[in-house]
């Protein structure tokens, strides 16, 4: 097979009007540089003509590979799937919308190969997105730079550019397309970089990514990000430790209780029922807790033994 320069994974939902004349720049901008090129579109269970559009710019074009899901799974997922299928050097991700401008290919590709970054991230310095969106983003981006010590502006930018290895080795479902960097940061790619680059507003079609859901999903997925981070390799490490406490605790102040009892029995003092005690119950509980947890991490332990692939989602079709 012929080398390929760069892969560009662009994953779409419903953008039929966008995909040729994203196509047709692409192209341009490549052939301009003369760059080989792969342009990999992940049908991401489309319900408008989007495949239809495809397999129209594929018969022209054979630069261009499509995948089609059988139905909607987000974007984490049509990226995950476009990692896999790329063959380039470095791929580049990109919104199909034409938000996302091809112009910025050449540099991100030269970032990458000349200056050496795992990761080069697109900065939307100046963006064309309703206030709804925009003020949210600087919260998430804030707080995403905190947790993760990783110094970026636009950590959901779509447009990105990879060494190949790093799309390789990494593994993004659900929402977590938008933390990618992190991700791409916990499995050792630590060069990461930014680029300022073009925005434009939607021209076809709306935004995928509105309302309320978006925010909560995306605050869940920090969560479990950080926790798989730190403890996914080692889940007992958390639960273990938590659990072994618990039950400590409890152990000790059921101890105390029996001892308090024992005592007072031996020395024909007035004693009550131990069940009438309250911390009687306190201790129990406790106990039960603790146990509980450690199960928890030892449960843990062994599903990551057999450590299922996530990402199988039902392909359609393969161009
Ligand atoms: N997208 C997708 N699957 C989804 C939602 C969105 O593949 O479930 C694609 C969408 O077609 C676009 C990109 O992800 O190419 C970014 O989505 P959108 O432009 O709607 O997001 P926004 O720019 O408004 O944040
Ligand atoms: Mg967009």
């Amino acid at each position: 097979m012929d080398r390929v320069d760069i892969s560009i994974v662009v994953p779409l939902l419903n953008e039929e009007e966008s995909l040729p004349e994203l196509c047709s720049w692409i192209k341009r901008v490549c052939e301009e540089k003369a760059f080989s090129y792969e342009i990999i579109l992940v049908d991401d269970g489309s319900t408008d003509k989007s495949w239809e559009v495809i397999l129209d710019i594929k018969e022209k074009d054979s630069n261009v590979r499509g995948i089609k899901f059988r139905r909607n799974y987000g974007k984490s997922a049509a990226l995950n799937v476009g990692f896999e299928a790329a063959t380039g050097d470095i791929v580049i991700t990109m919104d199909a919308d034409l938000q996302d401008s091809p112009e910025e290919i050449p540099e991100l590709y030269r970032m990458v190969m000349e200056d050496n970054y795992d990761l080069v991230s697109g900065w939307k310095k100046k963006r064309h997105d309703p206030i709804s969106k925009t003020v949210p983003s600087k919260f998430f981006n804030a707080f995403t730079r905190r947790m993760s010590g990783i110094k970026l502006h636009d950590f959901n930018c779509g447009l990105k550019a990879y060494k190949n290895e790093v799309v390789k080795n990494i593994e993004v479902y659900g929402e977590m397309h938008r933390y990618i960097p992190v991700i791409a940061k916990w499995e050792g790619f630590t060069k990461i970089g930014e680029k300022v680059v073009q925005h434009q507003a939607r021209k076809y079609g709306s935004s995928k990514f509105t309302g309320l859901k978006r925010a909560i999903n995306g605050f869940l997925d920090i969560i479990s990000i950080s926790f798989i981070g730190r403890f996914g390799k080692a889940p007992m490490h958390f639960f273990g430790l938590l659990g072994t406490f618990l039950f400590f605790m409890g152990f000790v102040v059921a101890l105390y209780i029996g001892g308090v009892k024992i005592y007072r029995l031996s020395n024909q003092m007035q004693t009550t029922l131990v069940t009438d005690n309250p911390y009687f119950y306190i201790a129990l509980t406790i106990i039960i807790l603790g146990t509980m947890l450690f199960l928890v991490g030892f449960l843990a332990e062994l599903i990551n033994q057999n450590n299922p692939r996530r990402s199988q989602y039902k392909v359609e079709s393969r161009i």
